[in-house]
């Protein structure tokens, strides 16, 4: 099964992302843990590009590079791992380019829509865990953060229209979504996001 989990910076991926890691190895269950953009050398060398706050890009170009890297992380890395039978778990996938790309820097649905279609060929997530939480929770965990990547440079109004895209998705395909309120205990989000990865093994 492939397996995606989303939602903006700061909104606790990270730390759910080891727990599901922890639910695989605990079930002997074979996987594979990737990242987009990324997961592979070329990906992630599109992924530096991407992330350097010195990069001179336009809105169009950046979502062209995301599918860019995801068509080579689909071919190298997810579909042979899917084809024998190693589940697979991507750190984002394309709900981040609709929200971003889309909701973010306002590129129009359709033309994101266009490159999915082609790049994808009809392979979506089996499921897709959202991870929800207001702005002033996520945006107090970046101000926290280290150094921050070109994205999480962004203001809060960026980051309302990334939200609020990811939350059209889930509501447009609740079959696929896993909608989570992030902004409780730690423990708590990581059993719900643990709980509806094995519902789908049920
Ligand atoms: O580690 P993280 O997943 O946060 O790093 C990826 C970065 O790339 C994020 O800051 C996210 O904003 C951005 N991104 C994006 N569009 C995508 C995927 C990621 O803008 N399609
Ligand atoms: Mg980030």
């Amino acid at each position: 099964l492939f397996i995606s989990l989303d939602g903006i910076d700061g909104a606790g991926k990270t730390t759910h992302l080891q727990a599901i890691q922890a639910w695989f190895e605990q079930q002997d269950l074979p996987f594979v843990m990737t990242r987009e953009p990324g997961g592979t050398p070329l990906g992630e060398s599109l992924r530096a590009l991407l992330l350097d706050p010195a990069t001179d890009i336009s809105n169009e170009t950046e979502c062209l590079l995301m599918f860019a890297a995801r068509q080579q992380h689909l071919q190298d890395v997810i579909l042979p791992a899917l084809a024998q039978g190693t589940h697979v778990i991507s750190d984002r996938f394309t709900d981040a380019t609709f929200a971003y790309q889309g909701g973010g820097r306002g590129l129009p649905w359709h033309q994101i829509e266009a490159l999915e279609t082609w790049v994808q060929a009809g392979l979506q997530p089996d499921l897709t865990l959202l991870l929800d939480v207001p702005l002033e929770v996520s945006m107090g965990r970046i101000e926290k953060s280290r150094e921050k990547d070109r994205f999480e440079q962004e203001q809060a109004d960026f980051f309302t229209r990334v939200r609020s895209a990811y939350q059209q998705r889930a509501l447009a395909a609740p079959a696929r979504y896993a909608l989570i309120d992030a902004h409780r205990d730690k423990a708590v989000v990581s059993a719900d996001v643990v709980a509806a990865v094995a519902q789908l093994f049920d």
